[in-house]
């Protein structure tokens, strides 16, 4: 019995160390941002501002003009590549107009 279950028990400690870890590390990067700005405050308001720099420098879609685009994310890509091989279309574009469908 104990056989069938150790290897579930230390994939369950695996994956409990996997998200401390992770947590750590978001952790230490929030930390280290408040450090670089001063205080925790000024590190939200820069971070906040990073995420409107982004916004603002959306890019458009070449067809028709529209904002209303989508990031085709690497993971997604990357299965798409991995299921239709080179053939995809997916491969080497980046964002898909949900205007039109136009895809660059
Ligand atoms: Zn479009």
């Amino acid at each position: 019995m104990s056989n069938v279950l150790l290897p579930w028990i230390l994939l369950i400690i695996c994956i409990g160390l996997l998200i401390l870890w992770v947590r750590f590390v978001i952790h230490l990067e929030h930390k280290n941002g408040v450090k670089k700005y001063g205080s925790e405050d000024s590190y939200l308001k820069a971070v906040e501002k990073i995420r409107e720099e982004s916004e603002k420098n959306k890019p458009r879609c070449p067809t028709c003009g529209s904002d209303n685009i989508s990031k085709i994310d690497t993971l997604e890509r990357g299965v798409s590549v991995a299921a239709f091989g080179l053939a995809s279309g997916k491969v080497g574009k980046q964002f898909k107009c949900k205007n039109c469908g136009y895809k660059w």
